[in-house]
C-alpha cells in the first residue's frame, strides 16, 4: 500500500506534533516568488520561527521550557525532571568552555573548575586537579 503525503513530524516523545493552520499576509511579489521556487510555505515559516527564536523554543518539541545551565541550554518539556540524569538532557544548545574553547559534550566533556581555572571543562582540567 502506498502512503499518501509525508509521514507526520514526531516530537521527542514519538508523538505526532500537533499542527495549526495560520494565515499570513505577505507581499504578492513575495508570494509569487515562493510559488515560482516551489518553496513549501509551512516548512519555511516553521524554519524561520525556529531560527529567529532558537534560544526560546525547543527545535524538537517546540516547547518553551528552556533552561540555561553551565554547559548549555536544555529543554525540560522534552523529558520530565524526574527521569533526568546528568548528561541526558535534551540539549538545545551547547556552550564552549570559557578557558579552552572546547565544546561541552555531555557526558564526554562536562563543566569543571580547579584552583587556577574558575570555569573550565574536562578537556582542559585533568581529573586530579578538578574541585
Ligand atoms: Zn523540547
Ligand atoms: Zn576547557
Amino acid at each position: 500500500m502506498n502512503s499518501v503525503g509525508r509521514p507526520p513530524e514526531l516530537d521527542s516523545k514519538g508523538e505526532p506534533v500537533q499542527k495549526s493552520l495560520v494565515n499570513v499576509t505577505i507581499p504578492s511579489k513575495l508570494a509569487n516568488f515562493l510559488k515560482k521556487k516551489g518553496i513549501n510555505r509551512s516548512k519555511l515559516f516553521t524554519d524561520v520561527v525556529k531560527k529567529m527564536y532558537n534560544n526560546e523554543l525547543c527545535p524538537r518539541c517546540y516547547g518553551e521550557d528552556l533552561h540555561k545551565g553551565l554547559v548549555g541550554i536544555f529543554c525540560t518539556d522534552c523529558e520530565p525532571a524526574a527521569y533526568r540524569v546528568q548528561g541526558s538532557f535534551h540539549w538545545v544548545q551547547l556552550f564552549n568552555c570559557e578557558n579552552c574553547d572546547s565544546r561541552y559534550k555531555p557526558p564526554y566533556n562536562m563543566f569543571a573548575n580547579s584552583k587556577e581555572v574558575p570555569k573550565g571543562c574536562w578537556d582542559c582540567i585533568p581529573k586530579e586537579k578538578r574541585l
